[in-house]
């Protein structure tokens, strides 16, 4: 017996939590429900952030959570209560599997069969924004070490249990060269350690649309958290419908399992919903917790029904569905199909299927850290680069001298062209005369001396080495 958490959700959140729960419980699983209230009530009630501190007791003591859809209401800084939960609990890995159920769910792509592995807890989604001028905003890409390695082990791992044979990396590295470019030389060092899984890596806009139009190039795909969001979608959506994906959401100790779809509001309270998304999250759920031959046993008897033509009105389609089924009926037709096969799509078989165990992070030892320089970031509402290069010169000091300066990155001084948009926000980088002898109180007296000199100075960014290696990109056009 294993208990588990579960939120019922708002729109259809209700109908499809009950479908799931009264399949998986005709099944056998052996399950406990502790039951909480999370989402718009919650919200509404004056909770931002949608959970009360008791519900989060319960599903910290659980470990795993069961999740329907719910409403996040719009405006009145609601948080979204999935990026908390994911991050809060260090659901570090995000499991989605898209497979075409042809030619029982109509789809462009009848052989694709990949899985999306979305590293969850970082990058854009660090949620870190500033506005710095009257013009500009700012949101922190953050991509740690611990991040990529864990993200980038469960995905071969993920193959190795599944016995899928190449895992494929998406990344933007000939841009994000230190960002982007982390994941990439992570990825290609653990690939090293799996000679039995194939790899490779895409820039993620040919990835992508190669994606798009050929999915059955693909397998295991795993990516940095915001190309991941977008597209785990497109990859649902290309099987024939979002409505029959689910999600796991995986960390070192808790983990979320959800439909990827919302809570649409506008289905609820018809019993027309379609409670297969989260029955793939409930099925993965199993498998995480050991129950893999009730798992199985749900999701041929599932198939089956999908190839028996009894479908929701989503996937409905005449001449290939035989009966429109709400989502009460579909729920009793794949409870009567428990212990049946499906004949044309592939039984699947989750003997291996239990959790994975992955190993701590373990932190490397500390580079040789050299600093180098500084960025001072400055707002200026000038356009002529060579008059503000002018004004920043007076706060050099005995070592710090200007060696550029650009303007959403594009290098505009010394030598810029005169046809480059400048905004109002300026990045001066100073550099030492002497490196060996730059120290922090050297930056903090060039910062002195903007203030004296009335610039308005928004931020710095030391500029460091590792080990030999510099750590900070040049400005474009350097
Ligand atoms: P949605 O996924 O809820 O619905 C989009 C459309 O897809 C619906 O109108 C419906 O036609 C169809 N659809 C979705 N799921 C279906 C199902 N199971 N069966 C049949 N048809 C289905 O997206 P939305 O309308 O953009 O968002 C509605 C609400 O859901 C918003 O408040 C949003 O914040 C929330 N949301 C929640 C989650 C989550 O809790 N994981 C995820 C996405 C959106």
């Amino acid at each position: 017996m294993t208990k588990i958490t579960v939120a019922k959700g708002d729109g259809i959140g209700p109908e499809i939590m009950d479908a799931t729960l009264d399949i998986l419980l005709s099944a056998g699983a052996k399950l406990e429900i502790d039951e909480i209230e999370v989402g718009e009530k919650v919200y509404l009630a004056g909770n931002t952030s949608g959970i009360s501190a008791e519900s989060w007791d319960i599903i910290r003591r659980n470990k795993v959570f069961l999740k329907a859809p719910i409403t996040t209401p719009q405006g009145g800084g609601y948080k979204s209560l999935n990026v908390t939960t994911r991050k809060f609990l260090g659901l570090y890995s995000n499991v989605r599997p898209c497979r075409s159920m042809h030619p029982f769910v109509s789809t462009k792509h009848p052989i694709m069969d990949i899985v999306i592995v979305r590293e969850n807890e970082e990058d854009l989604y660090a949620g870190i924004e500033h506005q710095q001028t009257d013009e500009v905003v700012q949101c922190l890409k953050l991509i740690s070490r611990p991040g990529c390695e864990k993200i980038v082990r469960y995905a071969f791992e993920y193959a190795k249990q599944q016995n899928r044979k190449k895992v494929t990396c998406f990344t933007k590295d000939n841009i994000m060269k230190q960002t982007d470019g982390l994941f990439h030389q992570v990825f290609d060092e653990i690939a090293k350690e799996y000679p039995e899984i194939e790899n490779e890596h895409w820039i993620i806009d040919i990835g992508a649309a190669k994606m798009a139009d050929t999915p059955e190039a693909f397998d295991v795909i795993v990516m940095p958290n915001l190309y991941g969001d977008v597209l785990s979608d497109v990859a649902a959506q290309i099987t024939g419908s979002v409505g029959l994906a689910g999600s796991a959401n995986i960390g070192e100790e808790c983990s979320m399992f959800e439909a990827i779809h919302g809570s649409a509001p506008r289905r609820a309270g018809q019993n027309v919903a379609n409670p297969s998304g989260l029955l793939q999250g409930a099925i993965m759920m199993l498998n995480h917790i050991g129950q893999t031959d009730i798992a199985e046993k749900v999701q041929n008897a599932w198939l089956k029904t999908l190839e028996d033509g009894l479908h929701t009105y989503d996937i409905y389609k005449e001449g290939i569905s035989k009966e429109k089924l709400g989502t009460k009926e579909f729920a009793k037709a794949v409870i009567s199909n428990l212990g049946k096969m499906p004949s044309v799509l592939n039984p699947v078989s989750y003997a291996n299927n239990s959790a994975l165990n992955l190993p701590k992070y373990k932190r490397k030892p500390s580079a040789r850290k050299v600093l180098e320089g500084v960025d001072v970031f400055v707002q200026w509402n000038g356009t002529n680069a060579n008059e503000l290069a002018d004004i920043v010169k007076h706060m050099e000091n005995y070592n710090l001298k200007l060696s550029m300066i650009t303007n959403r990155g594009i290098k505009v001084w010394p030598e810029g062209f005169k046809e480059t948009f400048c905004t109002d926000h300026w990045r001066c980088r100073f550099k030492p005369v002497e490196a060996s002898v730059l120290t922090k109180a050297s930056i903090v007296d060039l910062l002195t001396n903007a203030i004296h000199l009335n610039i308005d100075t928004i931020k710095t960014e030391n500029l460091y080495s590792f080990d030999g290696k510099t750590g900070y990109s040049l400005g474009q056009g350097q």
